[in-house]
């Protein structure tokens, strides 16, 4: 089991997550897209030493704005998907350049996954799901019932393809890989309220199901 705590950050509201195994006290924070006071505080609360990963859903300035600073303060692991790895070290690929108002390079990836990896946090097992499009590494994080969606699908949406690496025919594919997945999923998107598998498919504008 895991305990859960959206924090929005950056102007564009992206969710930045932290989450605790709820055995051990292990966590991991998903997509720091910039160390604000909320995010800050719950990183001290949890304890600095309780950090296992830093997961990134793929390489988006508004996704990764805080990982330097985030890594700097609990030591953890920066870990993204191959695909993406090198855009975080590219302002016009994770669009610091273009979008967020400053070139940045940010702190390079210390775990590359691979899709169908797993790993654990604490007693938790979490599987890595490649699922490009919005971006070429874009990936979701799965565990029981729960998947970390990133840009991929949000609530009655997709993401856009429409940035540098985007792709709409994997963007479509990685949707309907998610949609085919067995039973029902809570889905904690990268921007806005979080969703179900079971409503997407019934009621998500952009998909065929
Ligand atoms: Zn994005």
């Amino acid at each position: 089991m895991i305990h859960i705590k959206r924090i929005p950050v950056t102007p564009m509201e992206t969710n930045c997550f932290i989450i605790r195994d709820e055995a051990t006290g292990r966590c991991a924070i998903i997509d720091p897209g910039a160390l604000n006071k909320a995010l800050s505080a719950a990183i001290e609360e949890a304890g600095y030493d309780s950090f296992d990963y830093i997961l990134l859903t793929h390489c988006h300035f508004d996704h990764v704005g805080g990982v330097s600073r985030v890594k700097q303060l609990t030591g953890a692991p920066v870990a993204i998907h191959a695909a993406d790895a090198p855009g975080l070290r590219d302002p016009y690929v994770n669009l610091s350049g273009t979008m967020g108002g400053c070139k940045t390079i940010y702190s390079p990836a210390d775990i590359l996954f691979t899709d169908g990896q797993t790993f654990r946090l604490g007693e938790t097992e979490f599987t890595v799901l490649h699922t490009p499009g919005h971006t070429p590494g874009s990936c979701c994080y799965c565990t029981d019932g729960i998947i970390f969606a990133g840009d991929t699908l949000f609530y009655e949406s997709i993401g856009r393809t429409d940035f540098p690496g985007g792709d709409t025919r994997q963007m479509y594919d990685s949707l309907e890989r998610l949609l085919a997945l067995e039973g029902d999923y809570c889905v904690y998107t990268g921007h806005y309220e979080r969703t179900s598998l079971s409503h997407e498919r019934a009621f998500n504008p952009y998909i065929n199901w």
